[in-house]
């Protein structure tokens, strides 16, 4: 259904007494973030059910993939659904503000960009195109425009920018890599409880999408504190893998990691349909150059999981430390410190 076919209903606030209008061309979520209602969000785009939210009254065309039946009759999804009735009244509470909030959008600072299309291209939300009224770099006619009310906030076309002229308006290219940094795994406790006490650990950075999060957690955890543990494990939240690129991943490396891995949904499974895929050719084109510069493609390592899929994600980190605790650092890793037991690699 497009927008134009939508039609426009009105919130009701139970908590407040708040009215707002929904217009066709925009969604719950959007009218609720502008007048200061975080409603917990992930996809956007109705596949998680994060923004699920309870409804009191109102005659709702759930158009979301996340809610069982037997949801839909308490709850709907602020992302993607909409009021058959003239109003919806939802239960929420009071905000501490009526500022908007912002919620996860890309931003193009036009004389940056060069017109390539990524952006188009990576957008399966239709969210990127080029506008001629804008001026891109070098005085060119034309540049990226995003329609910030189709935007999910994936990343993606962050992440394929050859030039950086998209950006993030939260969880910045520079925020991801701070984190990378600030993780600093270099630091790790490492009392050397390992299978074979005299091998040090190694140490892996697993970047995590949203589907993959809690699982990429719980297992690190669990296998940090382990006296059985191969590797100290740091985990980086990222929105979707497609939001993971080539430099984030080499600055991992740079940052002290001996093995890098990314956890993704399965094929076809993505919130944000083609993310994953995206994220798989960069980790094969991080292999090529670690092979280039000295170091092992199998230090890097892509893994799909299905949600929950705590065995699978177990299995992959013990094989990454296996291979990663064979391998010398090389001249893109971190240098170690002499009392740290994974000076014995060097
Ligand atoms: S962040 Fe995702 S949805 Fe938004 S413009 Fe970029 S690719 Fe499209
Ligand atoms: S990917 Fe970057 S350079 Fe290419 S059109 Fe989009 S914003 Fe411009």
């Amino acid at each position: 259904m497009t927008h134009s076919e939508n039609q426009s209903f009105s919130i009701k606030v139970l908590s407040t007494g708040d009215v707002f209008e929904v217009p066709a061309n925009r969604t719950m979520l959007h009218v609720l973030y502008e007048n200061g209602y975080e409603v917990p969000l992930d996809c956007s785009n109705g596949r998680c059910g994060t923004c699920k939210t309870r409804y009191v009254s109102g005659e709702i065309d759930h158009r979301d993939t996340a809610l069982t039946e037997a949801e839909k009759s308490e709850y709907l999804t602020v992302c993607v659904s909409r009021a058959l009735s003239g109003q919806v009244v939802l239960d929420l509470a009071t905000p501490k503000s009526a500022q908007p909030v912002a919620r996860p959008v890309a931003i193009v600072e036009a004389p940056v960009c060069v017109a390539c299309l990524n952006c188009v291209r990576f957008c399966t939300f239709g969210a990127a195109r080029i506008d001629d009224s804008l001026i891109g770099v070098g005085g060119i006619k034309g540049a990226a425009h995003i329609d910030k009310d189709l935007c999910t906030g994936c990343g993606l076309c962050a992440a394929a920018c050859p030039t950086g002229a998209i950006e993030m308006n939260i969880n910045t290219h520079d925020q991801v890599i701070d984190t990378i940094h600030t993780l600093n795994i270099n630091t790790l406790e490492q009392p050397g409880a390992t299978a074979t006490s005299t091998d040090p650990l190694a140490k892996v950075m697993l970047f995590a999408c949203s589907q993959c999060r809690a699982t990429a957690h719980q297992v690190s955890e669990q296998q940090n504190l382990s006296p059985e543990r191969l590797a100290n494990t740091q985990v980086v939240d990222v929105p979707c893998s497609g939001r993971i690129d080539t430099l984030q991943l080499m600055h991992a490396f740079e940052s002290g990691a001996d093995g890098v891995m990314v956890a993704g949904c399965q094929p076809g499974d993505c919130y944000f349909n083609t993310g994953n895929l995206h994220a798989a050719q960069r980790v094969n084109r991080i292999a090529d150059w670690l092979s280039d510069c000295g170091l092992r493609r199998d230090q890097v390592k892509m893994v799909n999981l299905s949600p929950g899929d705590s065995q699978n994600l177990a299995h992959g980190l013990k094989e990454l430390a296996l291979k990663v605790s064979e391998i010398d650092p090389g001249p893109a890793q971190g240098q170690r410190t002499a009392d740290q037991p994974g000076t014995a690699h060097a």
